[in-house]
């Protein structure tokens, strides 16, 4: 059985002894297996990240944007080799993973540019002779710890801005998918980063816990499901780290009389389905205002989901593959039945699905659930695959507060005709990123990525310049120099006093 293993500085020794398996969610086997690393591996990959960090951070910024460049360069030669890993170990189609990717490196592209960055503020004449700078300095060792569900570009929101700032990076990718990040942290090496200053360190919730209680290290940015991000969020805190916990989602497509309807039902269509529904800034809730605009949503619904292919990720012309192992299947199986036991109308059931040649591979059809409400469990919980879930709201009011309400505050979109409708929603919704007739509102990489409520513990948000804020700590100076004779006296030294 092949076996995936760290990434770390040269002569760290290997520690513990467990394994986790990795699966082909394509063909329901085991592909490989991870082994996952304890405390005092940890410990290794840390005194190895001490040892390497400070000549790094003493690197010009220049110097290490050009490393940034250098890598960005070399994902791109070996991006159809990536995204096969990627999509192999994950089950999304190869144009995802290649988005997945490419997401990734427009943050690289951000930390390009990170001299400009770092430039710092500067206050001439604050008082008599007296100037006040800040600079940013890193904080010296930041983990990331990452989540199944986007291979590539999580670990390279964290990683690429880490490291341009100066700091050594440790990564602890999802157990689930381990072999791209391991493949990232090569390619980082080739394009010039020094030995020690990024590694990858294999594990599940025992290595979790080691990183959240190390003191080496400084800062920790996680992405995952709600209930651990707050874990890590608290148990980080109580350590004394800096800690952003981004977590789950629910977000709300709101539709509008006045909406177009083929557009909406393209756009739903693909932020609902694609990526088998397992992306945070899916659109699985519709919420169409009125019975008439439900009604006719439904009635256009319905066939373009029926044209929806699932394939295997490798299929160019499917629209979805595989989830990620059966455990999740059987989770979104669950939710699904769960749905019709809290009496929403299964309008389209996904359950069952099997593809021809690939019986045991881990494959669910779309479903789609009208008279959906808020009570529901199914509505309130994430179910994180292939399924819409339709709420039908009265007014604009009605829908305005279902995500406002809602525990999750990831991500939600207006599609609407009407400029003030829009404006109103995206400034009175209680949720972290709106889309205005876009389904799918992540931000490019120079703005910054973050929820609000149950999906994002913590103040800072990821990438752009919340990114750099995140791994850099801020030193004022204020300074003053004697004159030393050269000025008229001016500038002599007053000691303060109060009032
Ligand atoms: P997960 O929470 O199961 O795992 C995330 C990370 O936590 C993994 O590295 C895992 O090894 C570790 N982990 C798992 N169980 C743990 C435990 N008990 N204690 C400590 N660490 C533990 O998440 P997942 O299933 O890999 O990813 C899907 C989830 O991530 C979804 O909820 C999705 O919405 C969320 N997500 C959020 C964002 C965002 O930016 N808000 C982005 C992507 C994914």
């Amino acid at each position: 059985m092949r076996q995936i293993t760290h990434s770390l500085a040269p002569g760290v020794a290997l520690s513990g002894s467990r394994l986790s398996d990795v699966f082909d969610p394509n063909a329901g086997t085991v592909q490989a297996q991870v082994t996952l690393g304890d405390a005092a591996l940890l410990d290794r990959a840390v005194a190895a990240a001490a040892a390497a960090q400070p000549a790094w951070a003493a690197t010009n910024p220049q110097r290490r944007a050009r490393v940034m460049f250098e890598f960005k360069r070399l994902v791109e030669a070996n991006m159809e080799e990536l995204a096969r890993l990627l999509s192999s170990e994950h089950g999304k189609v190869i144009a995802d993973a290649k988005g997945d990717i490419q997401r990734g490196l427009e943050v690289i592209e951000f930390a390009c540019g990170i001299p400009h960055a770092l430039k710092g503020e500067y206050t001439q004449g604050a008082g008599p002779g007296i100037d006040v700078y800040s600079m940013r300095q890193p904080l010296g060792i930041g983990a990331g710890i990452t989540p199944f569900n986007f291979p590539a570009m999580i670990p390279l929101w964290m990683s690429g801005i880490a490291l341009a700032t100066g700091n050594a990076f440790i990564l602890k990718p999802s157990e689930r998918d381990p072999s791209v990040p391991v493949r990232l942290a090569e390619l980082f090496l080739e394009a010039g980063l020094p030995e020690g200053v990024l590694q990858v360190v294999q594990g599940d919730k025992e290595m979790v816990d080691a990183i959240l209680d190390h003191p080496g290290i400084s800062a920790v940015s996680f992405v995952g499901s709600s209930d651990i991000a707050h874990y890590v969020y608290r148990r980080g805190v109580e350590a004394g780290k800096r800690v952003q916990a981004m977590g789950g989602a629910k977000n709300h497509g709101i539709v509008m009389p006045d909406a177009d309807l083929d557009q909406v039902v393209n756009d739903l269509t693909g932020a609902a389905f694609g990526s088998a529904g397992e992306r945070c800034m899916a659109l699985p809730v519709v919420v169409p205002v009125t019975d008439k605009t439900a009604n006719e949503l439904r009635e256009a619904l319905v066939p373009a989901i029926a044209k929806l292919r699932i394939g295997v990720s490798t299929d160019a012309d499917a629209h979805y593959g595989p989830v990620v192992n059966a455990a999740h299947k059987a989770r979104v199986e669950g939710w699904i039945a769960k749905g019709v036991e809290e009496g929403a109308e299964l309008v389209v059931d996904g359950r069952g699905f099997t593809l021809q040649g690939h019986e045991q591979g881990f494959f669910i059809g779309p479903s789609l659930f009208d008279h959906v409400t808020p009570a529901m469990e199914s509505y309130r919980e994430e179910i994180f695959g292939p399924v819409l879930q339709m709420v039908r709201a009265a007014s604009f009011e009605e829908a305005l507060a279902l995500p406002s309400q809602h525990q999750y505050g990831n991500g939600v979109a207006i599609f609407t005709r009407n400029g003030h409708a829009a404006r109103e929603f995206a400034h009175r919704v209680n949720v972290g990123m709106v889309g205005i007739n876009v389904p799918i509102p992540v931000p490019v990489a120079y703005h910054s990525f973050g929820g609000w409520k149950r999906s994002a513990f913590g103040d800072i948000n990821q990438h752009g310049m919340e990114g750099v804020r995140f791994w850099t700590k801020t030193k004022t100076i204020t300074q003053r120099w004697p004159d030393g004779g050269v000025g008229d006296g001016a500038n002599a030294f007053v000691i303060p006093t109060m009032g």
